[in-house]
């Protein structure tokens, strides 16, 4: 309840303000939005495949997407100078597990040395982005009056399976942690629904300002452990709803 509360009327309140003085919006929007579109590549335009709204994931979704039409509306009804961001798994320094995020929590583990907890089978994919590559690309969108009332996608350019990436972590922080397959419902609880893949298209940002993620996963990983300031503390299991 909280999660759609803080999305929809917690949205519908910054538009309203940001109409009252003038400025422009970006919403952060996600990914999540295509929902079970296992496409190739996922352009803005892509379809969304959701499952049932009595079900947190896909809850999210549509308080996500009402979000985006709530910011359309109000580019094409009142002006308001507003464009849309989908975030495909940023991911960086400081962030925490706190909402079940899987790159500081495996981190996290590789760095205490306990097993990393790969949820399913492990072979779903993501395409990770780096915080220091997708934050300044929030800014040259708010900065370009083409990108208003449109979306953009903005994720990282390689896909990897989870178990991919769980393995790239031991290796390359030289870790001695195995990886354990944690069945769904031992993570989430009955009736979670992963999302087995999520491929971004960035051409449009692409186009738009020369979108272009330079951050590799080898980096990335570095990033986040470097800055694991109390290793106690990050990769805290269980996913909250957001
Ligand atoms: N995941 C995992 N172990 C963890 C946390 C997450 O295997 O400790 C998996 C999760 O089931 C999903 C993927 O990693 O398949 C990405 O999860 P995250 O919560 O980071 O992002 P999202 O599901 O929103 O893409």
């Amino acid at each position: 309840l909280q999660g759609l509360r803080t999305n929809i009327h917690g949205t519908e309140n910054v538009l309203d303000a940001a109409l009252d003085v003038g400025a422009v919006m970006v919403l952060a929007s996600t990914s999540e939005i295509y929902g079970k579109n296992t496409a190739d590549s996922l352009s803005e335009d892509s379809d969304r495949i959701l499952g049932s709204p009595l079900t947190a994931r896909w809850t999210y979704a549509a308080a996500k997407g009402i979000d985006e039409a709530f910011a359309h509306a109000y580019w094409c009804e009142f002006g308001l100078r507003v464009c849309i961001a989908r975030l495909f798994n940023t991911v960086g320094p400081r962030q925490t597990g706190r909402y079940g995020m899987v790159v500081p929590n495996l981190v996290g583990q590789a760095l205490r040395g306990e097993p990393l907890t790969v949820f399913g089978d492990g072979r779903q994919t993501r395409c990770f982005s780096y915080v220091g590559d997708i934050v300044p690309a929030l800014v040259r969108l708010a900065e370009k009056p083409a990108a208003y009332g449109q979306a953009f996608n903005l994720g990282g350019p390689r896909e990897v399976s989870i178990l991919g990436l769980a393995e790239r972590i031991v290796e390359v922080l030289g870790s001695t942690s195995s990886i354990e397959l944690v069945p769904y419902e031992q993570a989430y609880g009955a009736g979670f629904e992963d999302m087995q893949r999520r491929v971004p298209d960035n051409t449009r940002a692409e186009q738009l300002f020369g979108f272009r993620p330079a951050t590799g996963l080898d980096e990335i990983i570095l990033a986040v452990a470097a800055r694991a300031e109390d290793k106690a503390e990050i990769g805290a299991a269980g996913k909250e709803s957001r």
